[in-house]
């Protein structure tokens, strides 16, 4: 396959000036998958002008609402007219099963319809109560101007989406950045966009790496917004370069996400199976490739061995291999620099006392596992603490790490001692501790019973340094607005503070 011509600039698609390319691989064999083009700063500067001359003189910020929710719906209908053939796209770029690419295409197209029933549901602005029948005051929202989003590797198709839906929602342009190891869904998506009959210049894509594609977009002065999602040093390379411009910023990074089990969710057969079966799920779905992964494990002392162990028996079982192998349940991590950052923090945490559970090592390669894949085996590291770098700091692997306590307040305590804040969950039976619990977990969602679920409708982002802002539901439109107040005076007169 040969997309070479990936750069969208003003309704054209086309190669690097540069001639530069880059090689994209699949993380299961490492064969070439594609050759994209590898833009850089000269293609930043012609994607910026060009989402900004559509957002000053093209028709799409005054598009009326209506229009722009039906081309959202047009969208999200082509992305589930090519479901497959993207899902498995996903699949060989990122490294994930195809069902949880497919399960991507899903969520995607959810993000389009939501955004685009939000907006069409509006009714205009905020009348003001000015304290005079000769004033008219309202609120109103408009587009915030020419936008870049940029996006990691682990879910393409999907932070493209959260990013670009609600941005065209509110009447944006955009420059989109992909991460450069995992582009080729997103570029699919610009293409969709066009299909969908998107005008020239408010889609721009530009494939390359995050410096300078990135960097040069985030200090860029005519772009308005940044919409960052990616690990905590980029995230903050980011806010500084826009604060020359004091352009909007918003960040989704990393998470240490912490989940908390009580004996009592345990007190039964069934409750103890549950806990243990989204325990995994938690920490070990996409290879742990995931912002808000399960991967600290709280358990309380009493039940902490029975746990573990039938946790670690059952992570011993998951069948590691190429995502697009039948009966495949975790893919390969995404790069060999990927699995040896991984290998790393397992080492550190077994030279710290860790004792290894299930894992620690890459699997032998077999029929569905090339030889040349990034596979690691799902890990369990019990006899953990918060001393260790791997309890503190995000590994973004399959690896569970395993500390206990005996009391709520212990157990909360260890929860919110992180440096991150994006996600955690909670079992236990008690309702009223269930509540008491979430209310002081310091943690963008809260999870009670269950983990991973999210909503188009709910917001979802990072206390702490997993992020600024919020992603979906109401204010993940807001973000891609500015709040203008206008003030009418019906009956103007002088004022006369000056008397001359
Ligand atoms: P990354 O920070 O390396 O890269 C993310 C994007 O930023 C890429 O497109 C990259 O090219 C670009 N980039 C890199 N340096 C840049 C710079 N100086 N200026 C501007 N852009 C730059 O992250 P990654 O390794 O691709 O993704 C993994 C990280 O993403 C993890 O930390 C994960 O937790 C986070 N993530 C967070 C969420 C969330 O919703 N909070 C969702 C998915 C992933």
């Amino acid at each position: 396959m040969s997309e070479r011509q990936s750069i969208h600039i003003d309704g054209t698609w086309r190669e690097a000036t540069s001639g530069a390319t880059r090689g994209i691989t699949d993380p299961a064999d490492a064969e070439l998958l594609a050759v994209v083009a590898e833009a850089g700063a000269e293609e930043v500067d012609a994607a910026v002008a060009a989402a900004r001359r559509a957002f000053d003189e093209g028709p799409w910020p005054g598009t009326p609402a209506a229009e722009r929710a039906a081309l959202l719906r047009r969208v999200a209908d082509l992305l589930q007219r090519d479901r497959v053939e993207l899902g498995l796209l996903e699949s060989r770029d990122a490294g994930k099963t195809a069902e949880e690419g497919r399960t991507d295409v899903d969520c995607a197209s959810d993000a389009f319809r939501y955004f685009a029933g939000l907006v069409e549901g509006e009714h205009g602005g905020r009348v003001v109560d000015a304290g005079s029948a000769d004033v008219r005051s309202e609120v109103v929202h408009e587009p915030v101007g020419v936008c870049a989003l940029i996006t990691p590797w682990n879910y393409p198709l999907l932070q493209a989406s959260w990013k670009v839906a609600p941005a065209l929602a509110a009447g944006n342009t955009f420059v989109l950045k992909p991460s450069e190891i995992t582009p080729l869904t997103t570029v699919a998506l610009v293409r969709l966009l066009v299909e969908a009959g998107l005008p020239p210049g408010v889609a721009n894509v530009l494939t390359g790496p995050g410096d300078p594609v990135g960097a040069r977009l985030s200090e860029h002065p005519g772009v308005d917004l940044v919409s960052f999602t990616g690990g905590l040093a980029s995230g903050t390379a980011v806010m500084r370069a826009a604060a020359a411009t004091v352009k909007k910023v918003a960040l989704e990074l990393g998470g240490k996400n912490p989940n908390v089990v009580f004996a009592d969710s345990c007190a039964t057969e069934e409750g103890f199976d549950t806990a243990v079966d989204q325990a995994l799920n938690a920490a070990f779905i996409h290879s742990g490739q995931v912002c808000s992964a399960g991967s600290r494990l709280i358990v309380e002392e009493s039940v902490s061995d029975r746990f573990v162990s039938e946790l670690a028996r059952r992570a011993s079982r998951i069948r590691v291999g190429r995502g697009t192998a039948d009966g495949v349940e975790c893919g390969p991590l995404v790069s060999e620099q990927q699995r040896e950052r991984v290998e790393a923090y397992v080492a550190s945490a077994l030279a710290e006392g860790a004792a290894l559970r299930s894992g620690g090592a890459r699997p032998a390669p077999s029929q569905d596992r090339p030889a040349g894949g990034y596979f690691y085996l799902p890990t369990v590291l019990d006899q953990c603490h918060r001393g260790m770098r791997v309890v503190r700091e995000e590994v973004f692997g399959p690896v569970l790490t395993v500390e206990t306590f005996r009391t709520e307040d212990e157990a909360v305590a260890l929860a919110n001692d992180t440096e991150y804040g994006l996600a955690g969950a909670v079992w236990t039976a008690d309702q009223a501790r269930a509540r008491r619990v979430a209310a002081r977990l310091r943690h963008g969602t809260v999870w009670i019973n269950d983990f991973h679920p999210y909503l188009p409708q709910a917001e979802w982002g990072g206390f702490g340094r997993s992020g600024i802002g919020r992603e979906l539901g109401p204010s993940g439109l807001a973000e891609y607005r500015e709040t203008k107040h206008v003030y009418e005076n019906l009956a103007p007169e002088p004022v006369r503070w000056f008397a001359g």
